[in-house]
């Protein structure tokens, strides 16, 4: 299906702006509002970050679109798909999908008696396989030298 389907079957017209802001999400995975303004603007340069900012408000209401539920000041966005984890690199801040048997996991949580689950996100610190890999290739060099 693609995104001016997706968008119209939401109720939602298919701006230039939607469209963009859909597929620059899809081809770069998680983003931040600014990181997509500065990529948008340079293919819209009359774009406004309150524009992009809306879009990407109306884009979420309607499930298009969803916000990691990530600690701090980074608002981080992806396209809606499967649920899945993410892993957080705390060396170059890379975000990666880890996937996830959500529904193995609701039935191990030991949820309240009374409460209800919605969504939430599953998120881990850790090094992503670039830093793991030039932490390596840095011992290495060392034992040379
Ligand atoms: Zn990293
Ligand atoms: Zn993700």
């Amino acid at each position: 299906m693609n995104y001016k389907t997706k968008l119209n079957l939401c109720g939602l017209k298919a701006t230039p702006q939607r469209l963009m802001l859909m597929s620059e999400l899809s081809k770069r995975g998680h983003l931040t509002i600014e990181t997509i303004y500065q990529t948008l603007k340079v293919l819209q340069p009359m774009l406004s970050l309150s524009t992009v900012y809306n879009n990407l408000a109306t884009l979420t209401e309607r499930g298009l679109v969803r916000e990691l539920a990530i600690a701090g000041e980074r608002q981080v966005f992806e396209l809606a798909q499967k649920e899945h984890a993410h892993l957080i690199c705390r060396k170059c801040g890379e975000i990666l999908d880890i996937g996830a048997d959500y529904a193995a996991i609701r039935r191990a949580l030991n949820v309240p008696i009374g409460a209800k689950l919605e969504d939430g996100d599953l998120i881990f610190n850790g090094v992503c396989p670039n830093c793991a890999a030039k932490k390596r290739s840095k011992t290495q060099n060392a034992n040379v030298a």
